[in-house]
């Protein structure tokens, strides 16, 4: 149920790309394409893709939109047409490529790619474009001149040409990511680190990054200053420091789908610890790596107020971060627009495909398919109740509360929700499906008063049996458990270049 539903989201997504796909005329056997990728020393790159064709054909292919796509070879001219179409893919068209040439030839098609690879001490990673058809295959040709060693690629390669690895992409070949060839390898020479660092009067802010990204570094820290200063205010809170660092988007990792995070035993520590930036970062649509930035910082500040990170408190952990990130984004000036769309559609679709069930977060999930929806669900929450009660404002109360009552169960966490609204939430929760809610009202001492209103087959005794289980759980996540806190956005892969 829960795998049909995610694959039904992410479908969602997938079919406004494919439906001109499946509409485009088929060349058949008419038309061979093949892409060469040279990458260079700094890791961008250049794309010809070579159209060979037996005579007049008409197919589909993706091409980038942002970038300008030029005939490379002269004789070429007058011979090909090309229609743009936007498509869900940020950063590419579904353009339809029409050859009116009546005899054999070969046309090249060029654009530069930025950021093929990129690099962080030893290693390197590359994916290439969106390479989408609806031919039966591409050809793809790369040249990596900074790999010593190959250590994973997806698919697998074929053969090696010259300076070139050469992949098969295609419905038949299972792919990491769909339509792209990805590559991870060690490095021939080491890239150094640099760090940036800001003192502002209560918080010293560090970025330490490969010497590649100095731009990205900068645009970093001019974020990281102005969410903190937001964040210091919205919270009453402030953190010492906070030091943002860089990793390479590897498959052990997460690959391009976990965007950062924070240690859990950090935030437990009381907000210590760096922030991980996934560098895939720079390849998503505009606004991703800044709401990603404020993103773990909420993390940081729930931390320092004391909401642990634990696997009952994840889902308020999660909610806030992904609501946080996107409201105080757009209160300091960032264009977060295709972030705010993908997040509020995907999740209002998640509530009406599901009924709004969402109970299954009050414990976070450790499988990838729930864990998708487990965000998604956390935001629903969080940006409806805040939407509806003052939003930053809200969410300013809701930290004063914090501030006063520490939390570590779903029920804590609705008590000082409601408290921060005026008016008892329980009901709402339970019918998301969340059970041993306890009801708040506006008297001081209502946070004590219990009811099994919403768990009336469960006796007291496995109330508690129920709570001793919670506590095991959280002393094994907070002193085992070295677990990551991760924001994780499957549907990022229509965001990026
Ligand atoms: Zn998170």
């Amino acid at each position: 149920m829960k795998a049909k539903i995610s694959i039904f989201i992410i479908a969602l997504f997938a079919f406004a790309f494919l439906e001109p796909l499946l509409t485009a005329q088929p060349a058949g056997n008419k038309v061979e394409l093949s892409a060469y990728i040279d990458v260079s020393s700094d890791g961008n790159a250049t794309v010809k893709i070579a159209i060979q064709y037996k005579g007049r054909a008409t197919f589909f292919m993706t091409l980038p939109k942002f970038q300008p796509v030029y005939l490379c070879n002269e004789t070429g001219i007058g011979k090909l047409n090309i229609q743009n179409e936007t498509s869900s893919a940020y950063f590419y068209y579904n353009s339809t490529i029409t050859i009116n040439d009546d005899n054999p030839g070969r046309l090249v098609l060029c654009y530069s790619f930025p950021s093929a690879v990129l690099m962080a001490g030893t290693r390197g990673w590359f994916m290439s474009p969106l390479l989408w058809t609806n031919l039966d295959k591409v050809s793809v040709y790369v040249s990596l001149p900074m790999a010593k060693k190959i250590t994973y690629e997806s698919p697998v390669s074929t053969s090696i040409s010259g300076n070139y690895r050469v992949y098969t992409l295609s419905a038949g070949i299972p792919q990491d990511i769909g339509n792209r060839v990805t590559i991870e390898f060690d490095l021939k020479e080491n890239v150094k680190e640099n760090i940036l660092q800001e003192k502002t009067p209560q918080t010293i802010i560090t970025v330490r990054y490969p010497v590649f990204y100095r731009n990205i570094a900068e645009n970093t820290l001019k974020t990281a200053i102005k969410s903190i200063q937001y964040l210091n205010n919205l919270t009453g809170v402030t953190p010492r420091n906070v030091t943002l660092v860089f990793y390479l988007p590897e498959k052990k990792m997460g690959g391009i789908y976990a965007l950062g995070f924070v240690l859990g035993e950090d935030v437990n520590a009381g907000g210590k610890g760096p922030i991980y930036l996934n560098l895939a970062l720079t390849r998503y649509a505009p606004g991703y790596m800044e709401t990603t930035i404020i993103h773990e910082l909420v993390h940081v500040y729930l931390g320092i107020v004391g909401v642990e990170a634990n696997d009952a408190t994840r889902w308020f952990h999660e909610g806030m971060a992904q609501y946080l990130s996107i409201k105080i984004a757009e209160a300091i000036g960032i264009n977060v627009s295709e972030y705010k769309n993908d997040m509020y559609n995907s999740s209002k679709a998640l509530y009406y495909y599901t009924g709004g069930k969402f109970g299954f977060i009050q414990k976070w999930p450790s499988d990838d398919v729930s864990e998708q929806e487990a965000y998604l669900a956390s935001f629903y929450i969080i940006a409806n109740i805040s939407d509806s009660h003052g939003g930053l404002s809200y969410a300013q109360r809701v930290f004063s509360e914090l501030r006063k009552h520490p939390v570590s169960t779903s029920s804590d966490i609705v008590i000082v929700l409601s408290q921060a609204a005026g008016r008892n939430l329980a009901p709402f929760f339970r019918s998301l499906g969340f059970s041993n809610i306890q009801d708040w009202s506006p008297t001081p001492s209502a946070g004590n008063t219990v009811t099994t209103k919403d768990t009336p087959t469960l006796s007291s005794y496995m109330s508690l049996i129920v709570a001793l289980g919670l506590s095991l759980l959280i002393f094994l996540v907070v002193y085992y458990g070295n677990f990551e806190i991760n924001q994780k956005l499957k549907m990022g892969i229509f965001e990026m270049l």
